[in-house]
């Protein structure tokens, strides 16, 4: 979901509503009871788990309950000439996603499913290299983009809903999670979900921000340093709005949750160095 800045532009759900009774004491990755705040930011707090070191913001966010209905804002002039005006940009990087797909996995008439697909252009890319894909994307003004751009059809519906997790289970040859793990409420849950709809011997892409680089370190000292005055680049990091980032993973808290959940890890690419630096890994359901 690359398109982070159209969410806050354009998104009026209230974040957080039907979590609010949540105990962010409960870290969302291990699960026990033993997160604490850490850094308090201006509009939102980061907890940092005492048993597996798991940074996470004391905000979720709430979907509308029925996708098909109207709930979100439909696509008018304004937002697709800026959603527009974004994917060149946005292409860059989803074409050096589709070459790593194409490097493991023959893609024609391979199925797909683009979990977080955005304005669809990814499932574009995929689509013309032959591949009869799906993409799911909760947000209506990406998915009436996609629809007149692209002609692709998204789905409303998230990945845990039935109908992906009873009609696709064991179904996909290739899951992508590009850029969208930093942004669900719960992400173990996510990809526990996206394994339960691939099938043996399917691929997993994901990508997501490392927290264990330079930059976000940098963060922490100039946080720490200004006795948590300074929390500028901290707040870079998170944010309360929907579709915002939620949480940051290290590349060994990611590794062993994927692992953990059961994929076999067949290539990683990250760097400590860049800003706002990525992981990738490619997994495999064997
Ligand atoms: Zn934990």
């Amino acid at each position: 979901m690359p398109q982070e800045n159209q969410a806050e532009q354009m998104n009026n759900v209230a974040p957080g509503e039907q979590f609010s009774e949540y105990d962010f004491s409960r870290c969302k990755l291990c699960a026990t009871y033993t997160a604490s705040p850490k850094y308090k930011l201006k509009k939102t707090t980061v907890y940092a788990c005492a048993a597996c070191d798991f940074h996470f913001i004391s905000h979720l966010y709430s979907l509308p309950s029925d996708p098909h209905d109207a709930a979100g804002n439909p696509l008018d002039r304004k937002s697709r000439d800026y959603i527009e005006s974004k994917l060149p940009a946005n292409e860059k990087q989803l074409r050096e996603n589709l070459l790593l797909v194409k490097r493991h996995v023959s893609l024609s008439g391979t199925h797909c499913l683009d979990i977080g697909a955005g304005a669809g252009l990814f499932a574009h890319l995929l689509a013309e290299e032959g591949a009869v894909v799906h993409g799911i994307e909760p947000q209506r003004v990406f998915r009436d983009f996609a629809q007149q751009k692209f002609g692709i059809a998204l789905n409303g519906e998230t990945i845990d809903a039935p109908h992906w997790q009873q009609g696709f289970a064991g179904f996909f040859d290739v899951v992508t999670l590009c850029d969208v793990f930093e942004h669900v409420n719960f992400p173990a849950e996510t990809l526990q979900d996206a394994w339960n709809v691939i099938k043996p011997g399917g691929w997993l892409f994901l990508d997501t921000p490392r927290r264990d680089a330079l930059y976000y370190r940098i963060s922490e000292w100039s946080y720490r340093l200004s006795g948590g005055e300074n929390s500028s680049f901290l707040e870079s990091f998170y944010s309360p709005l929907p579709f915002r980032h939620k949480q940051l993973f290290t590349l060994r808290q990611l590794l062993k949750l994927v692992e953990k959940t059961g994929f076999t890890v067949t290539s990683m690419h990250s760097s400590f160095f860049q800003p706002h630096n990525k992981m990738v890994l490619v997994c495999r359901k064997l």
